[in-house]
Parts: structure tokens; C-alpha cells; sequence
């Protein structure tokens, strides 16, 4: 099928009739290629070791559900400090959007997993296949034979293998590389989670880099679709020099720089024309830069038809980096960085809490009375720790407690509960008593205080002619 020209009426992807247009972009060199493909590289070695990398005794980062622990470089937070993250989604996100204002699609075209996966993954394999982009059309409107089944075959063997790959190292994020190792040495019924998380993974991944590809980018990515109010004049796009391209056309004297080979369209990943403008489905991945310096090369003119600039560059004048907007975005980073790095410091390396035992508030045998609380302490450190535990608070003289005698051994990450009994006589009871429990680390002195718990018993004025007090009332 002989590629059509794209126009900004029209979707590149979906030919007129709805059905869907396949892009085969063409092979090209260059050093923005070469750049791209060496970070994707880098950030595909980072993906897949950062569950091998052990710090402070746990993977770089592992997304422990199941205990409710979430590791990040040796920073470790259990559900309760998961606030934390609040800060640092909103920097993460306000960094985009501050990117976004400076260079458009640059992490689009250079960064996002998507755009690595399809371009440095599927497209190769693609390519290693089927030939070129002139060959994987020509194989595509050819009819069905034994070498294109054959090739077809192969093809999406090998996508759905590698879609099971990126799938499970997904899920080793949050079972861990032990964890995934034993899953995948085990029955599926044991794990039927995790397992249909795979499954659902692998075919979400097949579908989305086999079928569904640059179409994910120009209609369902809300990061694309916001650009328009992320951007301005003075944002760095890739921009095609209108001036100096047009009139396009053979070279000669009458004509512009541009002798409208169409390279730029035959490499652009979404089959645009960025000779028509900026465009929402312009990912910015420099592959139409490449293309058009080698062009202008060979016929010896200047690069840089198509280059990373302003719109104001384009009209030849300087490009303002600092504006309102990039001031803005810059100084939410900045709070939200600090406010992150001020989280992290205030995160308890313990957990202490205390709640009345079910059943009855008091109970009351042989004259004495006693309250049973159940509390529960969790250790919040990568190491052992050893804690103590004290009844602190408005303790009266005659109340005596069992059940914090021994101290609580807890592994990294542990937790325990014990139960409490705190009893006095009744005679000794006037009304009810605030206290608290205090857990403290025998070897680095943290401590934490549990909220307050109540000794309650029968109510006193029961037992004699006192006169009422509102403030021994049980309420
Ligand atoms: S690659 Fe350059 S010269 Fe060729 S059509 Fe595109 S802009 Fe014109
Ligand atoms: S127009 Fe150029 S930068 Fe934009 S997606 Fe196409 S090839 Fe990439």
C-alpha cells in the first residue's frame, strides 16, 4: 500500500474509510537517533536490575503488597507513611509539566516506557523480521503465503514472549526476584493473583506494541493531550523552518531548502508531516531530524531545516527560557522536593498502637478490677530491634500490669501484639484513667506513645453516699 500524504484534516493512522492504517517508518540514522537508542538502552538496564540491586537488605525497589511495605532505595514505608508519596507524585508530576514548558514531547520521544518498549523493543524486532519499512509494506498488502505466515508466526511468537518477559519483571517489582523465582517454580494455584496479573499484563502489552502502537500516544495518552496547555512560543519543539523550506520542490534557484523528498514523513513514527506545523501526535522524537540533516547533507545545504527550536527561534528571535510559567512549575518542584525531603525525616522508625480488647470495658473478680488491652507494635527498621514496654500517663498508686514484663524482639519489618492487663482494686477505683503506653527501642532509644486508653470500672457512686463528680463519670 503506497504510503498517503498526511494532511491536518485527517488522522494518519485511520484511513478514510475508518479502518486502521499501519505506519512502517523508515530506518534512520543520526545522532539524535543514536542518543535515543543509547538511553532507551540504559533505562531498559535500569528497568530490569533495579529488582536485582539489594539495598539495606531489600531490592532497590520492591512494592512489597503483601507485607505493605514499600521499599525505594533503602527508604522503607509501611502503609501509614504512604502520605509520603503524595509529595513526591505531585514533584514527579509538576517535573513533567516543567519539562514539558522547556522542550515539549522530550520525554515522549525519549523517556516514556511506552516509546522505549515500542521503538527499541518491538520495532526492532519488527525490522529483524520483516526488512525494512518499504519491506514490512510490501509484506503487509502481499497475499497470504507460506513465507508471510511463517514470518507472522515468528513475529508474534516472539512479541508474546517478550510481552511475558516485561510482564514479569513488572511483578518481580512486587513480589521480588525470590518471590518471582518461587512463583514460577511452583503451580499457578498457588499464586492465581499474580498469575492473572501476568497473563492480563502479557496481553495488555502483546495488544498495545503489536496492534494498538502509536495510537496509544495520539489518542489515549493524557500527558499528549495536555502539551497544548503546557507549551508556548518560547517552548522547544521540533519545528520545521517554513521560510527556509518553502517554496518546496526540486532543487533550483526558484525553490526553498526543502526538495520534498519526504523523508521526513517516511521515518516519523506516527506518520505525520511535520512540515504542516507541530502536531498533537508529533511524540518529538528527533527521527525527522536525522532524516532531513542527512538529506540536506548530501545535497549540501545547511542542517537544521528541521531542528529542536522555539517558534519564536523559527522567527528568528531568542528563545526565553525563564518566563512566568517555567518560573511557576520550577518553585512547585522545588516545594514539593522539600516538602518530600521534610516527610521522610518525620517518618517514625516504630509503629505503636492500642485498642480495647473485645468484650466487656472492665471486668471486675475477687474485688479487683481489670482492663485488657490488646498493643500492637511494629517494627519500621530494616534491622532487628528489641523494645520495652511502659504504662505511662495518670497511673494511680494501686494499678498494677502484666503482660509488658518481657521485652518484643521484632525482625525487620516485624510486628506483634500483646495484650495488656491492667488491674487495681475496686475500692481503689474512684473513676476512670488516662493512660498510655510508651514503647521505647532498648538499642537506639527511639520511642513512640500509643494514643489514650482508659481504665474504666464500676461506676463509684454506686458504692457510696459521695457527692457526684461530673469528672468521674464514665462516659
Ligand atoms: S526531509 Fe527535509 S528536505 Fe526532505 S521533505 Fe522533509 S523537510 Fe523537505
Ligand atoms: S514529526 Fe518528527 S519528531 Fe515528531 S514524531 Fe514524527 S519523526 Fe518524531
Amino acid at each position: 500500500m503506497k504510503p498517503s500524504t498526511p494532511t491536518l484534516e485527517s488522522l494518519s493512522t485511520i484511513h478514510a474509510d475508518g479502518s486502521r492504517k499501519f505506519v512502517h517508518p523508515a530506518d534512520v540514522h543520526g545522532p539524535f537517533t543514536f542518543w535515543r537508542r543509547a538511553s532507551s538502552l540504559i533505562l531498559l538496564a535500569i528497568y530490569i536490575a533495579l529488582p536485582w540491586i539489594p539495598v539495606n537488605g531489600f531490592p532497590a525497589v520492591f512494592l512489597d503488597v503483601q507485607e505493605r511495605r514499600f521499599h525505594f532505595f533503602g527508604l522503607t514505608l509501611a502503609t501509614q507513611d504512604l502520605w509520603v508519596g503524595f509529595f513526591l507524585i505531585a514533584g514527579l508530576a509538576f517535573s513533567l509539566f516543567f519539562v514539558a514548558s522547556l522542550f515539549g514531547r522530550v520525554w515522549c520521544g525519549w523517556t516514556c516506557p511506552y516509546t522505549v518498549f515500542l521503538e527499541h523493543i518491538y520495532r526492532r524486532i519488527e525490522r529483524l523480521i520483516d526488512g525494512d519499512g518499504a519491506a514490512r509494506r510490501r509484506l503487509e498488502d502481499a497475499p497470504w503465503t507460506a513465507a508471510k505466515i511463517t514470518k507472522r508466526v515468528v513475529k508474534h511468537g516472539i512479541f508474546i514472549l517478550v510481552s511475558a518477559i516485561i510482564a514479569h519483571i513488572f511483578i518481580s517489582y512486587f513480589v521480588s526476584i525470590k518471590g518471582l523465582y518461587a512463583m514460577m517454580h511452583s503451580s499457578p494455584q498457588g499464586h492465581m493473583l499474580a498469575f492473572g496479573v501476568m497473563l492480563f499484563l502479557t496481553g495488555a502489552l502483546y495488544f498495545s506494541f503489536s496492534w494498538f502502537r502509536e495510537q496509544f500516544c495520539i489518542i489515549l495518552c493524557p500527558y499528549g493531550r495536555l502539551q497544548s496547555a503546557l507549551t508556548d512560543d518560547n517552548t522547544i519543539n521540533i519545528s520545521y523552518e517554513k521560510g527556509r523550506g518553502e517554496p518546496r520542490g526540486k532543487a533550483g534557484s526558484t525553490t526553498g531548502d526543502c526538495i520534498d523528498c519526504r523523508r521526513c514523513v517516511q521515518v516519523c513514527p506516527t506518520g505525520i508531516d511535520i512540515r504542516n506545523g507541530l502536531q498533537l501526535e508529533c511524540i518529538g522524537c528527533a527521527a525527522c531530524v536525522d532524516a532531513c540533516d542527512d538529506i540536506m547533507t548530501k545535497v549540501g545545504r545547511p542542517k537544521g531545516l528541521i531542528r529542536y527550536d522555539s517558534h519564536v527561534g523559527m522567527h528568528g528571535g531568542k528563545t526565553h527560557f525563564i518566563r512566568p510559567r517555567t518560573i511557576f512549575y520550577s518553585c512547585v518542584v522545588l516545594v514539593g522536593a522539600i516538602a518530600f525531603g521534610i516527610a521522610t525525616t518525620r517518618i517514625e522508625p516504630l509503629r505503636a498502637s492500642v485498642v480495647r480488647m473485645v468484650g466487656s470495658q472492665y471486668y471486675v473478680s475477687d474485688g479487683v478490677v481489670r482492663n485488657q488491652f490488646l498493643v500492637r507494635v511494629i517494627n519500621k527498621r530494616n534491622a532487628t530491634s528489641t523494645y520495652k514496654l511502659e504504662l505511662t500517663g495518670d497511673v494511680p498508686p494501686d494499678m498494677s500490669v502484666t503482660g509488658n514484663e518481657q521485652v518484643l524482639k521484632l525482625p525487620p519489618m516485624g510486628e506483634e501484639q500483646k495484650t495488656i492487663v491492667l488491674s487495681m482494686p475496686e475500692k481503689a477505683f474512684t473513676g476512670p484513667s488516662k493512660l498510655k503506653i510508651k514503647v521505647t527501642d532498648t538499642e537506639r532509644g527511639d520511642t513512640m506513645t500509643t494514643r489514650v486508653m482508659e481504665f474504666l470500672g464500676p461506676d463509684p457512686r454506686l458504692k457510696s453516699n459521695a457527692p457526684l463528680d461530673p469528672k468521674n463519670f464514665v462516659q
